[in-house]
């Protein structure tokens, strides 16, 4: 694991290098949904410092293993919004908003525990039913109604594309993120950053980063294929 952590490290930077990025500007999520408790502990001893996780239980049960390490925690899933009250606490990144009313039930959470909880909201640029996230035209809509909810901290955007075997078919599904950032960012809206742009997974990393991703999502690539 610690060779294809170090080969995933080395392909983010010669990606930096490619594109004139500063290395320092890509951060890697470390997918480590399914994989055992052990397992994750070994990535981080390798060097990973964020672990992504889809599924609430699976995660508050790696988090309270794994309570000894410190590494952050990222939600990517899709997250119910009964589930919002455990994510607070465990999640220093939520990636995955894709309804007002998700956004809403988190923020509420966050109040209660007297904290700011940093979000991105998820786009389905595709427009595949099969994934969650929002349309593009009502992208604008929803960050200027989370960006009045206090207790978020809106920091970009995230999305999937869908699954192609030659990863530069992504690239025109990333570049419209980042335009559609881009947008958003020149309408000023108060409160509201999209500083962070979370894309890329195992197969599309590089163009990713090429396109502009700050934060790449990589499970496969790092800990092998999932059963
Ligand atoms: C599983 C998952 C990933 C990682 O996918 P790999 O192809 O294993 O790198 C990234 N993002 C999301 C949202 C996922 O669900």
């Amino acid at each position: 694991m610690k060779q294809r952590l170090q080969a995933v490290m080395e392909r983010i930077r010669q990606a930096c290098e490619r594109s004139g990025r500063d290395p320092q500007s890509v951060r890697l999520v470390a997918v480590s949904k399914t994989m055992p408790a052990e397992r994750v502990r070994r990535a981080v001893a390798a060097g990973v410092r964020i672990l992504g996780e889809n599924y609430v239980q699976e995660a508050r049960d790696k988090y309270a293993q794994l309570a000894d390490l410190s590494v952050s925690w990222h939600f990517i899933g899709h997250l119910q919004t009964n589930k919002a009250k455990y994510v607070v606490r465990m999640f220093d990144l939520v990636h995955s908003i894709d309804s007002l009313k998700l956004a809403r039930e988190l923020d509420r959470q966050a109040a209660r525990r007297e904290r700011v909880q940093p979000v991105l909201i998820q786009v389905n640029i595709s427009r595949e039913e099969s994934k969650s996230g929002v349309a593009t035209e009502q992208i604008e809509p929803l960050v200027r109604e989370v960006a009045v909810l206090e207790h978020l901290e809106l920091q970009g955007l995230m999305t999937m594309p869908p699954f192609f075997d030659q990863p530069e078919r992504t690239r025109p599904y990333f570049r419209e993120l980042a335009e559609l950032a881009r947008r958003i960012e020149s309408l000023n809206i108060p409160r509201v950053s999209m500083k962070e742009l979370s894309m890329g997974m195992s197969g599309d990393f590089e163009v990713a980063i090429e396109e502009g991703a700050t934060l790449v999502r990589v499970g496969t690539a790092i800990f092998g294929a999932r059963r």
